[in-house]
């Protein structure tokens, strides 16, 4: 069977995993890391440089790389956004030709699709790695509350990447079936996770393999971003008034100080102090470094805790009125499940224990969970065992607009997917030849309040009488949350369908030109890979020759069916691997790598 894979495409970091004998196995990054920063960017050659690297790259360069992107994908651009963008991140955000995010990043102008996509293929690059073939298969997940648009964007992104897509699925969800698989928890759970850039809480039931989502809610706007936008403006504050304007307008030096907030918020999560410096403050533009200043601190955890408190009550308001959602008390709940890098606060882990009245559960790393749960389910789409059964909720309530600036909603939020709905509207006036059937998502009343999904239309229709020409309106939400509509004029059985999923942020030609470019790139590096594998298979069979000589000994000094069993099978997967390097197949070398990791992690 072809190699499938999760992927959890976070904020800040992102993961790659599988399903290894029936267990989740996270793979490592070609540089050995079990996590990849979610950054792109560009050195001053040009190459292209992903994670790690364009982290590396960024601590000198940060107007070379691009974090976070992922707060932005799917949205339109605008000017309360470009504001906000400026308080995150150190690139400038700007309008694509359909009003989609672009971002300028070391001179060039990205659509944020292609930011996403770079991550996706590095990825990819690493599963191929860690398999020695192609892999083009996988789920990958979204924030629960992300919208059509967001879900869209990221579908494109795997386009663009090479990846086909077997399901979107929501984080914690995902996360929700790492932990019951890897503790065998059967019961009734909540998901918090609060990651970079969003906060998703969810709650489900979990009993023999079936995973019943009961309520999902969040934040889309709060994460670990804005903990360290809260140290950076006690940052900025400190600076010298000679100097805090200059600071303040310049990118690079609001970028070191977000940084070092950043790296401060973690030291904090196993010190009761951390000290900050930061070097070279002031107008790069200018370019003046005399006139640069120099900021030395400490921030204590405690002080840090005063100033999160307004983001952590958010948080735990969120939790409050999920369980309203799902009519439950915290009481009601039998395992909390911490995801995403922000639950090592230790002040988050409080106020979750102190809420719930429980320690959250362990067992799964925080940072893995969504990667791991992603790619149980992975291999439950393509093996379609029926192990496992998901049972997702809508995450948005999905409405048609009607006269007066309101809406009629037809799938409310938290009903089970997939959903159907079905109403009869009258369109507006006597005379009218067309009905627009606009569709809305959101939780408002008001449809400027919503979020505007596209619209049907149904031409040559004859209005003489309102009463007489009844619109039938279907709503069909899939079990990944994309909606289609269906609106039919009853007296004639004219109908008239979107798809909503069918809009794309980019043109076919722009998507087509990326992929392009990106496969050319992808195959680059996995030629590169491959010489890599070969080059050093051989100090794996070393390693495998050294096995065999020390199991034989311990099995003359200690014989049993199992020594000899242990053996035959390390001597069996030494040919093997000689046949591989005879015939240069990676794939083969690949498994014996990872079968002989097996063993020594057993012996
Ligand atoms: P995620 O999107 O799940 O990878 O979460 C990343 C967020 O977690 C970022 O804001 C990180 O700064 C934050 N984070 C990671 N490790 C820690 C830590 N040890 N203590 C506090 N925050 C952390």
């Amino acid at each position: 069977m072809d190699p499938v894979i999760g992927i959890d495409l976070g904020t800040t970091y992102s993961a790659v995993a599988t399903l290894d004998s029936g267990r989740p196995l996270l793979i490592p990054s070609r540089a050995g890391a079990r996590l990849t920063p979610s950054v792109v960017g560009f050195t001053a050659m040009g190459e292209r440089v992903v994670g790690e690297r364009a982290q590396i790259l960024g601590d000198e360069a940060p107007d070379r790389v691009a974090p976070a992107t992922k707060r932005f994908i799917g949205k339109r651009w605008s000017q309360g956004l470009e504001k906000a963008a400026r308080a995150v991140v150190p690139y400038p955000v700007l309008s694509g030709p359909q009003g989609e995010v672009r971002i300028r990043v070391a001179g060039r102008v990205m659509p944020l699709t292609q930011v996403s996509a770079m991550l996706l293929g590095e990825l990819k690059l690493d599963a191929e790695a860690h398999f020695g073939r192609p892999v083009s298969k996988a789920v990958i997940t979204v924030p629960a509350n992300f919208d059509e648009g967001q879900r869209q964007a990221t579908r494109e992104a795997a386009r663009i990447a090479g990846l086909e897509v077997l399901r979107l699925l929501n984080e914690p969800t995902a996360a929700a079936m790492a932990y019951g698989l890897v503790n065998s928890f059967q019961g009734r759970a909540l998901v918090f996770d609060l990651g970079g850039g969003t906060f998703d809480v969810s709650v489900l039931e979990m009993e023999n393999g079936v995973y019943e989502v009961k309520a999902t809610g969040g934040d889309p706007q709060l994460g670990g971003d804005d903990f360290d936008a809260r140290i950076v403006q006690w940052l900025v504050a400190q600076v010298p008034d000679l100097h805090r304007e200059a600071v303040m307008k310049d990118r690079v030096s609001m970028q070191r100080l977000r940084y070092a907030a950043e790296r401060a918020k973690r030291t904090l999560s196993d010190q009761v102090e951390a000290f900050i410096s930061v070097g070279e403050l002031g107008d790069h533009q200018e370019g003046a470094p005399e006139r640069y200043c120099q900021l030395d601190t400490a921030l204590t955890r405690d002080f840090f805790q005063t100033l999160a408190e307004p983001l952590t009550t958010r948080c735990i308001d969120v939790c409050r009125s999920v369980l309203d959602e799902a009519k439950l008390t915290p009481g009601d709940i039998e395992a909390v499940m911490l995801v995403g890098g922000m639950t090592r606060m230790p002040l988050v882990r409080q106020l979750v224990t102190q809420l719930f009245g429980r320690q959250p559960v362990t067992g799964v790393n925080p940072d893995e969970a969504v990667a791991l749960g992603a790619a149980v389910h992975a291999a439950e789409l393509v093996s379609r065992q029926g192990q496992t059964l998901l049972i997702d909720v809508a995450t948005h309530t999905m409405s048609v607009g009607v006269l007066g600036g309101t809406v009629r909603k037809l799938i409310a939020r938290n009903s089970p997917v997939p959903a159907t709905a079905r109403e009869t509207f009258l369109p507006g006036r006597t005379g009218q030849t067309q009905a627009r059937i606009p569709v809305f998502q959101g939780e408002s009343e008001f449809a400027d309040e919503c979020t505007k999904l596209g619209e049907v239309v149904l031409t040559d229709i004859n209005v003489v009488n309102r009463a007489e020409v009844p619109i039938e309106v279907t709503f069909e939400l899939s079990n990944e949350g994309t909606l289609s509509v269906r609106a039919v004029d009853t007296t004639t059985g004219m109908a008239e369908a979107i798809r909503i999923e069918a809009r794309t942020t980019l043109s076919t030609t722009e998507v087509d030109s990326l992929s392009q470019e990106q496969a050319a790139y992808s195959q680059q590096q996995a030629e590169k890979d491959k010489v890599l594998a070969i080059s050093t298979f051989p100090r794996v069979l070393d390693k495998a020759e050294r096995l065999v000589r020390l199991l034989e000994k311990s099995a003359e000094e200690n014989p049993s069916p199992e020594a000899d069993s242990a053996v035959g099978q390390v001597k069996a997967l030494l040919a093997q691997g000689r046949v591989a390097v005879k015939l240069g197949d990676t794939a083969q070398m690949a498994e014996v790598t990872r079968l002989l990791e097996r063993l020594v992690a057993l012996t």
